[in-house]
């Protein structure tokens, strides 16, 4: 089965796999796994932040965010597409009983004038807005990317009206490959940054939410009540650190088969409208030729797993597990479709 359903589908490699039973490993619960301490303090210097803290899944990541910036009855400000509003099963409200503003931006991100405009007066009638969350790549934007003078303006409104400033970074290692930007750039942006492990970088589970010294202090004590306290981690963290070290500088090539794979799907018969491919995400909308159910049957006939995403719309991911071959068989699929 060739497997377009996500990013988060790979599995370890013999040579992660070595390395997680290598790790030295102690009870992170007690604090004294030397693995994830590791991982934390790797990732913090990464990013040129004081401190981090290992999560089991992204979700937990943002979602531990969210709670440490926000108290019941405040309002987050994102993007109407965004994952922690769309994909978080309501946990903005269910965790922090927090209210969103959603702001429509292009797919997927926003501007600083869109935030200026929904930041709410200091007044009893309305919410208390209090953060503001970027996704970056932005999953339901194709993978779109942002330009980094954009987060800059934001972070400056952000500082200037005392909101906190989020970054789900699930993926921002493949916005960093796309547009040269730095971990450090995007460090000193934020208030505080979510990343995947799990995803293009191929580790098979773990996030790491970062942020200054004081905001992960709170944010363990949140993991804990969220039941994120992990004991003999580092087995899972030593994956990631595998990851960081090998698997950001091959991302590249997922967009390049990523973009190739849109080339071909320009050309189909099927295709009503084909988003831009920044990175490893392909989202189209199919014509009436076909519905999207007898596409992804038609799909899965062939040996390709994919997912619909909304409407007469389909989502493919490239990532670590699909090769050159793989690429070749789904081009072949799609021009006999
Ligand atoms: C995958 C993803 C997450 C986290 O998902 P988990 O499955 O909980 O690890 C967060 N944000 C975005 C944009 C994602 O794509």
């Amino acid at each position: 089965m060739i497997d377009l359903r996500s990013d988060t589908v790979t599995r370890p490699t013999p040579e992660m796999l070595d390395a997680m039973f290598s790790a030295k490993v102690g009870d992170d619960v007690f604090g004294d796994d030397p693995t994830v301490k590791e991982l934390e303090s790797k990732t913090a210097t990464m990013f040129g932040m004081e401190a981090a803290l290992f999560t089991p899944s992204g979700t937990m990541a943002n979602q531990i965010g969210i709670n440490v910036h926000v108290q019941p009855g405040d309002e987050v400000i994102c993007d109407e597409t965004s994952h922690i509003y769309n994909f978080e099963g309501g946990g903005i409200a269910f965790n922090s009983g927090a209210s969103v503003r959603l702001i429509k931006g292009d797919r997927g991100r926003i501007t600083s004038e869109q935030v200026l405009g929904c930041i709410n007066p200091d007044n009893e009638h309305y919410a208390r807005t209090k953060l503001v969350s970027i996704e970056n790549t932005a999953n339901k934007g194709g993978g779109s990317c942002y330009v980094i003078k954009e987060v800059n303006k934001i972070s400056k409104l952000c500082k200037e009206t005392q909101l906190g400033f989020h970054l789900d970074g699930a993926r921002l290692f493949n916005a960093l490959t796309e547009t040269g930007d730095s971990p450090k750039e995007y460090g000193a942006l934020f208030d505080s940054i979510s990343i995947c492990l799990s995803k293009g970088l191929g580790a098979p589970v773990g996030s790491v939410l970062m942020g200054d010294t004081a905001f992960i202090h709170k944010a363990r004590r949140i993991r804990k009540k969220f039941g994120g306290g992990m004991r003999q981690a580092g087995y899972l963290a030593a994956a990631g650190i595998y990851a960081l070290d090998h698997n950001i500088a091959r991302l590249g090539q997922d967009h390049e088969r990523a973009k190739e794979i849109g080339r071909v799907l320009k050309s189909c018969s099927f295709v009503e409208k084909l988003m831009p491919i920044e990175t490893n995400i392909i989202i189209f909308r199919l014509n009436v030729k076909f519905t999207d159910k007898q596409f992804l049957q038609m799909l899965e006939e062939k040996g390709i797993a994919a997912v619909g995403f909304g409407p007469q719309t389909i989502r493919f991911v490239t990532h670590l597990d699909f090769t050159e071959s793989m690429l070749e068989e789904v081009v072949g699929v799609l021009n006999k479709m």
